[in-house]
C-alpha cells in the first residue's frame, strides 16, 4: 500500500527547466527506496537536451523527500547486527573528510572560518578543527543537527538561509558534501551557498561523478543510483555550467577518495560479516568515489567590474 503522504510529479530539467530530454537509462521501480505510485513502468535517467544535466524525470514532491528524510527510515540500521550504517562507519568516514579537506586546503590555502551544508552529525566539522577555528554547520534533519552540536560552534535545522538566520553571514569556506544531487532547485541552492561566502573565499562542492571510472565500469550498478534520492547526476561540464550561472568561478576539480571498513564492500556484494569485528573493521580505500568541485567567490575588486 502507498503511504498517504507519498506523492510523485514528472519533472522537467532542474537546471535550466526545460522538458527536452533523451533517455540514457530505464530503471525498475522496484529500486525505488519509495513507494511508487501504481502502474508506474519505468523510472528514467535523461539527459537535458538544452543543458546537458542528467536527471531523474519523475520524482516525489519535495514534500514528500523532506518527510522521508525526517523519517526513522532513513537512518538505516542493520538488524543482523543492531548496528546502524552511522555506527559502523563513523571512524573511516571521519579519515574520508580528513582528506578532503587536507587536499582541500593544499589546493587553495583556505583557513579561518567554515559552513558545511548538509553536515549530519558533524564528523567534517570535527575533523576541521586543524584550519578551522570557527565552524558552522547546517542539515536538513533536525536530530542530525542537534547532535552536531559539541563537534562546533553551531548547528542548525536547514541550510544556508538558516545559517544565515543564526547571525553568521560570511565564511571563508563552504562546503557541501553529497548534497547537490538531493536538491530540486540546484541553482538557487549553489546561490545561496555563495552567499555565505566572503568576496575571494572558496565553496566545496562534492557530488558522485557520472563522468567517472566507477560509473563507467558498474553501469547501472552504479551505487551513486540512488533513486529516487538522487534528482541529478553531475559532470565537470554541468557543474561548470551551474557555477557559470550561479556568478561564480570555477577553479578546478579534485578526486574525492572514500575509505569504507571492509564489511561494508563486502556487505555490497552480498557477503555479510559483523562491521565490528577485526576482519569487518579493516579499512579500505576506494579512488575516485566522488569529485570535488572548487568555487571561488570572486574578490571585491572583480565583482565592482
Ligand atoms: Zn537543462
Amino acid at each position: 500500500m502507498i503511504d498517504p503522504r507519498v506523492e510523485w510529479q514528472p519533472m522537467v530539467c532542474p537546471l535550466c527547466r526545460d522538458a527536452g530530454a533523451v533517455r540514457l537509462i530505464s530503471f525498475d521501480p522496484d529500486i525505488s527506496t519509495v513507494a511508487v505510485p501504481e502502474g508506474t513502468r519505468s523510472l528514467n535517467m535523461v539527459r537535458c537536451r538544452t543543458c546537458s544535466l542528467v536527471y531523474l524525470d519523475s520524482a516525489p514532491t519535495p514534500d514528500t523527500m523532506a518527510w522521508f528524510y525526517k523519517s526513522e527510515a532513513y537512518f538505516g540500521q542493520d538488524a543482523a547486527t543492531g548496528y546502524t550504517d552511522y555506527d559502523i562507519q563513523k571512524d573511516t568516514l571521519g579519515l574520508t573528510f580528513a582528506r578532503f579537506l587536507g587536499t582541500l586546503h593544499q589546493r587553495t590555502g583556505c583557513a579561518g572560518s567554515l559552513a558545511d551544508i548538509g553536515c549530519g552529525s558533524g564528523l567534517l566539522l570535527d575533523q576541521a578543527r586543524p584550519w578551522f577555528s570557527l565552524r558552522v554547520g547546517s542539515d536538513m534533519g533536525a536530530r542530525a543537527a542537534s547532535l552536531s552540536t559539541g563537534v562546533c560552534d553551531c548547528a542548525v535545522t536547514g541550510g544556508p538561509r538558516e545559517i544565515l538566520s543564526a547571525g553568521y553571514k560570511e565564511f571563508d569556506v563552504v562546503t557541501a558534501v553529497a548534497v547537490l544531487e538531493h536538491v530540486y532547485d540546484p541553482l538557487l541552492f549553489i546561490q545561496e551557498c555563495a552567499s555565505l561566502v566572503k568576496p575571494g573565499g572558496y565553496m566545496a562542492v562534492v557530488v558522485p561523478d557520472f563522468g567517472g571510472l566507477w560509473r563507467k565500469a558498474m553501469g547501472r550498478h552504479w551505487a551513486s543510483f540512488k533513486i529516487p534520492e538522487h534528482l541529478t547526476c553531475w559532470e565537470r561540464l554541468t557543474l561548470t555550467h551551474l557555477g557559470d550561472r550561479a556568478g561564480i568561478n570555477t577553479l578546478g576539480f579534485f578526486s574525492y577518495d572514500h575509505c569504507f571498513p571492509l564489511s561494508v564492500i563486502l556487505d555490497r556484494l552480498g557477503i555479510k560479516i559483523s562491521g565490528q569485528g577485526k576482519v569487518g573493521g579493516y579499512r579500505v580505500w576506494l579512488p575516485r568515489v566522488m569529485m570535488t568541485v572548487i568555487y571561488s567567490r570572486p574578490g571585491p575588486a572583480q565583482e565592482e567590474t
